[in-house]
């Protein structure tokens, strides 16, 4: 087992153990809530029972105590009929709850014997961390005509990959075999065989415990052989003529780990032992995860940790999950986050209700750990691929100029309140209609191409960087005094401007201009974006290939 995998099992055990410790206490208040009732009705308390005995239903089975959640679920249907219809107990009611209350202490007593069974086999496997990277740069090309093989090493070259070709299957065979990293672009059709290429590779994959990374191209476009290529785990599919820029993207995402953030999960739910379990188990699969206990502090959490998606309780005291997802909805930045309601609910039509209410799906308690990572692994994945669409550059992939504005906006915010240094930083190409009139405008995007790959690579993770216009770049550079934000960039400079580009016969080398202002001087997203701009204008005008900082609060410069 793997630390990770040891880590989880702990943190379960203490989940568990901690669930179990508090049961009586629990039951307890339950028993007094329904002693109160008896004295003197009261719709508050009798919800406010409602809820804890709901809440058990739920937790009751996270946890494997299975007769437990039973006599809660029988008590909850009885106090439910109560709460619907406002109506308090009659006598043969009475016996009733009386006596599920008295079947609950028993199994809470039952189940703390046997936790030890219970939870500790953790469901969870090493395997559920799967990432989809690569980093290798090894490229093989197979394809049988040789002509369409060369002109893909070219390009690839161009993009820093080192790309072999081979014509023939038997040779491809024999080198994968000793070279299992590399990733795989073959083609589906060859000479001997319409299919040859997805055949192949059925067989290179079969029994390997780690996939090679293979993705097809070919002349048709028909669902055959689309589906053949996925059963043998193509990640992707290209027709002929390939749209080079989309099959560089494609290599990056498989390659450029750094790309890969990991999911932000929110979870909201009042019961904190099956928040806590529901959190270890998205953690142990590599998400970033956020628990709120207390409903009403939904709001500032939202903003500061911009989810990727909430994973909702229904019943919770103050309001309900179904009221809060309405309030999400109405949040201008978070009309489209997916809302997933986690509830013990097996009522059709809460669930109907909760879902035609602003919720995208319901997943009802316990959820099978596996089941969890996957539906929340779906629905990011989807999510993070549209909204994609709309804040990425096509060409980069890098957040385009509305996007990084935006940004801009909030991290100048949110740096002021935290009193953390931050810098903006705008990059120009150095003559870069010579480079498109010279060269060609397909060898320029190559070079636009190359820019965003080298920020990508020199910065952090943190570093937000954007496609400003079309040979300018913004970045924005968190916890970072201008000076220090200068030396980082300087350096990408120089690397670049020695950077050898390629056009049809010819290599050539370009020059970028940077201009640099941060907060301390220029308190607000405003300022700070017009110093950065006039900053880069001094460096055109100082003579170009060079870094300028613009440190002088808000004067003319
Ligand atoms: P300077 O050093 O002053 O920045 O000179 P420059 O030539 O780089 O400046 P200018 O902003 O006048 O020219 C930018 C050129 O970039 C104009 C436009 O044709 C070209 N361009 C803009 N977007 C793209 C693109 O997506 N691809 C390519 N190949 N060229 C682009
Ligand atoms: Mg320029
Ligand atoms: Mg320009």
């Amino acid at each position: 087992m793997t630390n990770s995998a040891v880590e989880f099992e702990e943190k379960m055990r203490i989940l568990v153990t901690s669930f179990a410790e508090k049961l009586p206490a629990k039951i307890n208040e339950i028993e007094l809530m329904w002693n109160q009732l008896q004295v003197e009705r009261d719709t508050d308390t009798l919800e406010a029972l409602h809820r804890q005995v709901h809440g058990l239903t739920g937790s009751g089975k996270t946890f494997g105590f299975p007769e437990l959640s039973i006599v809660a679920r029988e008590l909850e249907q009885l106090l439910k009929g109560m709460v619907q219809n406002n109506s308090s107990a009659d006598e043969q009611l009475t016996d009733q709850i009386q006596q599920r209350i008295s079947a609950l202490k028993i199994a809470s007593k039952e189940s703390r014997t046997d936790i030890s069974q219970k939870m500790i086999q953790s469901p969870i496997a090493d395997n559920l961390v799967t990432v989809f990277t690569n980093d290798s740069r090894l490229i093989f090309v197979v394809d049988d005509d040789e002509e369409a093989a060369e002109e893909l090493v070219l390009q690839l070259s161009y993009y820093g990959y080192e790309v072999e070709a081979f014509n023939q299957l038997d040779t491809f065979r024999a080198a994968i075999n000793k070279m299992p990293n590399a990733i795989v672009l073959i083609g589906v059709e060859f000479h001997e065989d319409k299919l040859a290429g997805i055949k192949v590779m059925r067989e290179i994959q079969k029994d390997r415990e780690h996939p090679v990374q293979v993705i097809f191209i070919s002349a048709y476009d028909n669902l055959n052989y689309r589906l053949g290529a996925v059963r043998v785990g193509g990640s992707a599919y290209f027709t002929k003529p390939i749209n080079s820029s989309e099959l560089i993207d494609h290599l990056d995402s498989i390659t450029l780990q750094q790309e890969q953030e990991s999911y932000r999960v929110l979870i909201v739910d009042d019961s904190s032992a099956v928040l806590g379990y529901h959190a270890a188990v998205l953690e142990q699969a590599g998400m970033t995860v956020k628990k709120v206990l207390k409903p009403m502090e939904v709001m500032e959490t939202l903003l500061e940790f911009d989810p990727d998606i909430i994973l909702m309780d229904i019943y919770m005291p103050e309001c309900s999950g179904i009221e809060l997802a309405k309030v999400i909805r109405q949040l201008n930045n978070f009309v489209s986050i997916p809302i997933v309601y986690l509830s013990s609910e097996n009522d059709f039509n809460t669930q109907l209700e909760a879902m035609s209410l602003g919720g995208d799906d319901f997943l009802v308690k316990p959820i099978d750990p596996h089941q969890l990572v996957s539906a929340v692994t779906m629905r990011v994945r989807r999510t993070r691929l549209l909204r994609s669409f709309m804040v990425r550059d096509g060409l980069t992939s890098l957040f385009n100029h509305t996007s990084i504005k935006e940004q801009l906006g909030r991290e100048v915010v949110r740096s002021a309140r935290l009193n953390t240094p931050l810098s903006f930083a705008m990059i120009d190409i150095d003559f870069f209609k010579k480079v498109n009139d010279t060269y060609g405008h397909s060898a320029g995007d190559r070079v636009i191409k190359s820019m965003s790959r080298l920020l990508k690579q020199r910065l952090r993770g943190t570093d937000i960087i954007g496609r400003y216009g079309g040979e300018e770049f913004a970045v924005i550079l968190m916890d970072t005094d201008a000076p220090s934000a200068a030396k980082v960039i300087d350096e990408i400079r120089h690397v670049f401007s020695r950077l050898l580009h390629l056009s049809e016969n010819e290599e050539f080398s370009v020059t970028f201009s940077c201009g640099i202002a941060d907060l301390s001087h220029f308190p607000d997203e405003k300022s700070i974006s017009e110093a950065a701009d006039k900053a880069l204008y001094q460096a055109k005008k100082k003579g170009r290939n060079q870094v300028v900082i613009n440190s002088d609060s808000g004067g003319e410069d």
